[in-house]
C-alpha cells in the first residue's frame, strides 16, 4: 500500500502560518479569515479585496522562511509514525511555486526537521502529481489536474475553501487515518 501525502495542508499548516505572517507584516491591511477562505489559491481571493495584495502575498509566501517555520498540522507525526509502523509505504508529495525554487529547498529541510532524514528522501516533489503512481492520495486539493488520470484515489484533506467540492472521501482529523487508509495488508 502506497500513500502519498501532500504537504501543504495536510502535513503543514499552510493557511494557518500564512494568515499568521500576513497579520505580524501588514497589521495595518485586511485580512480573510480562515473559515471564510472559499478558493484553493489565497492571492486570488486577497485580490478581489486589493489589487496590491496579491503581490505582497507572494512576496510572504515566496520566501524559503515562510517554509522553514511553518507548523506541522496535528496528530500529523503521529499518524505517519502509525502508518509506517504498520507496513505502509508513506511519500511526500508536493509541487513547490516554480517561481519561488528556493522554497522547494526549504521544503526538503522542513521535512528533516520535523519528519527526520528518512522522510527526506521519500518526498517526492512534482509539478503533476497525476504522474506519480501509489494507492491513495491525501490532499487539499480538489482540483488536481495533470498529464493522465492518475493511479491514486484521492482523499480530500478538509480546508474551509474546498467545503463545497463533492466526489471526495472527506478527512478532517489525522487520527481518523485508519477510516481512510485502511490498514498495510490490504493489496491494491
Ligand atoms: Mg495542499
Amino acid at each position: 500500500l502506497i500513500v502519498l501525502i501532500d504537504m501543504d495542508g495536510p502535513l503543514a499548516d499552510f493557511e494557518g502560518h500564512m494568515l499568521a505572517c500576513w497579520r505580524r507584516c501588514f497589521p495595518q491591511e485586511a485580512f480573510v479569515p480562515l473559515r471564510d477562505r472559499s478558493n484553493f489559491w489565497a492571492r486570488e481571493q486577497y485580490a478581489r479585496i486589493d489589487p496590491r495584495y496579491p503581490g505582497m502575498l507572494n512576496r510572504l509566501v515566496g520566501s524559503a522562511d515562510f517554509f522553514r517555520s511553518m507548523p506541522v498540522v496535528v496528530g500529523a507525526r503521529k499518524a505517519v509514525r502509525e502508518m509506517r509502523q504498520q507496513g505502509i509505504q508513506i511519500y511526500f508529495c508536493s509541487s513547490p511555486l516554480p517561481q519561488f525554487p528556493e522554497t522547494a529547498a526549504a521544503k526538503l529541510e522542513w521535512v528533516g526537521e520535523n519528519f527526520g532524514s528518512e522522510m527526506v528522501s521519500r518526498t517526492i516533489l512534482t509539478q503533476d502529481k497525476t504522474l506519480v503512481v501509489g494507492s491513495i492520495l491525501i490532499d487539499d486539493n480538489p482540483g488536481i489536474k495533470g498529464a493522465i488520470r492518475p493511479h491514486w484515489k484521492q482523499v480530500l484533506w478538509d480546508m474551509p475553501f474546498n467545503r463545497n467540492a463533492v466526489g471526495f472521501p472527506r478527512m478532517k482529523r489525522w487520527a481518523s487515518w485508519p477510516t481512510f487508509v485502511g490498514n498495510g495488508n490490504k493489496k491494491f
